[in-house]
C-alpha cells in the first residue's frame, strides 16, 4: 500500500492514511494495531487519555518495522497542562511505547477556562527540542487559542487534530488552518460510523465507484488535504478502509459529501471542555 504523505510546515512528511485507537481496549490494542501494521498502515494515532499506549508499543515492538518506517502520535492528557508536566507525560508515554521519541506530539484539548494552553505549549516546545518529540501541535484548537500561540510563542504548530467528518465540515477553521500552513488531522473521520454512514448520497456514490459508504468518505478526506486515521476493530474493516488509493471521486462527489453538513458534533465544544 502507497500512502500519501503530507508535508508540514516543520518540513517533515506524515502518511495521510493511520490508525486510531481510541476505545480500542487496552488489553485487544497489541492485536488490532499489529492487524493494521500488516495491512500496511504505518501511522497509528493513540494519547494518553485512550490508556492503551502500552499495546501500540507492543505490535511496534512485535512487527520488527523499522522505527523510521513508522509514524507515532500521542497527546498529552488534560490532567497533564503545564510547561515541565507536559515534557514529564511524554516521558511516561515513551516509556509506555517503549520508544526514544513519537513524531508528533499533540496538546489533547486546549481546557480553556484552565487556561494554561499556552505555557503548556512552551513545554512541547521543550519536548522537541529535546528530540522526544519529532513534530509537535495540538487538537481541537480553535482560532482563538492558535492566534494566542502565534502571539506569545516561536512556534506554529505542525497539525490541528479536530473533529471533521461530512456533518461537520469546518469551513472557517478549515480556512485558518490553510492560512496559517498549519495541517488538519480529522478526527471521527468517518463520523464514528453510525447514522452518517446510511446517507442515501453516500450509499448512491458508493454504488456507483465500486466502493463502500466508509471508503467514500476516506477518500472524500483524502481528496480535501485532510489526514485520517479511521478506528475499528474488525480486520476486514481495517483492511478495508486502508483501500482508497485506487479510485477518486468527481468534484460533483465531493460537492454533495458536503451537503450533508448539519453542524451536528459527535464531541463536545472546545470552548467548554476540560
Ligand atoms: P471513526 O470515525 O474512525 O469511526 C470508528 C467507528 O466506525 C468504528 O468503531 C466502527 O463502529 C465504525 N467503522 C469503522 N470502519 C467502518 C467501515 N469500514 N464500515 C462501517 N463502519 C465502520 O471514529 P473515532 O474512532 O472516534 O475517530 C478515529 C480516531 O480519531 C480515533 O481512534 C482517535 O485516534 C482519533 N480521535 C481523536 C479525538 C481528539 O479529541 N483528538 C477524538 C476522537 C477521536
Amino acid at each position: 500500500m502507497t500512502v500519501p504523505t503530507i508535508k508540514l510546515n516543520d518540513g517533515r512528511e506524515i502518511p495521510q492514511l493511520g490508525f486510531g485507537v481510541f476505545q480500542i481496549e487496552p488489553g485487544d490494542t497489541a492485536e488490532k494495531v499489529r492487524a493494521a501494521l500488516d495491512v500496511g498502515y504505518r501511522h497509528i494515532d493513540t494519547a494518553q487519555m485512550y490508556g492503551n499506549e502500552e499495546g501500540v508499543g507492543k505490535a511496534i515492538a512485535d512487527s520488527g518495522i523499522p522505527r523510521d518506517e513508522l509514524w507515532i502520535t500521542t497527546k498529552l492528557n488534560n490532567d497533564g497542562h503545564g510547561r515541565e508536566s507536559a515534557v514529564s507525560k511524554l516521558d511516561e508515554s515513551l516509556t509506555k511505547l517503549g520508544l526514544d521519541h513519537v513524531d508528533l506530539y499533540l496538546i489533547h484539548w486546549p481546557r480553556p477556562k484552565e487556561n494554561r494552553y499556552v505555557e503548556t505549549w512552551q513545554g512541547l516546545e521543550d519536548a522537541q527540542k529535546a528530540g522526544k518529540a519529532l513534530s509537535i501541535g495540538v487538537s481541537n484548537f480553535q482560532p482563538g487559542h492558535l492566534d494566542r500561540l502565534a502571539a506569545e510563542t516561536p512556534t506554529v504548530p505542525a497539525i490541528n487534530q479536530i473533529e471533521f467528518h461530512p456533518h461537520l465540515v469546518q469551513r472557517e477553521l478549515r480556512e485558518y488552518l490553510q492560512q496559517h500552513d498549519i495541517a488538519l488531522e480529522a478526527w471521527s473521520p468517518i463520523g464514528q460510523g453510525k447514522g452518517l454512514l446510511d446517507a442515501p448520497e453516500l450509499k448512491e456514490i458508493a454504488e456507483r465507484v465500486g466502493k463502500s459508504a466508509a471508503q467514500v468518505v476516506l477518500r472524500w478526506h483524502i481528496q480535501l488535504g485532510n489526514i485520517v486515521f479511521p478506528k475499528s476493530n474488525n480486520p476486514e474493516r481495517i483492511k478495508e478502509n486502508s483501500e482508497i488509493f485506487d479510485f477518486a471521486l468527481s468534484e460533483d462527489d465531493i460537492a454533495a459529501v458536503e451537503k450533508l453538513h448539519t453542524g451536528e458534533r459527535i464531541g463536545p465544544d472546545p470552548d467548554d471542555f476540560g
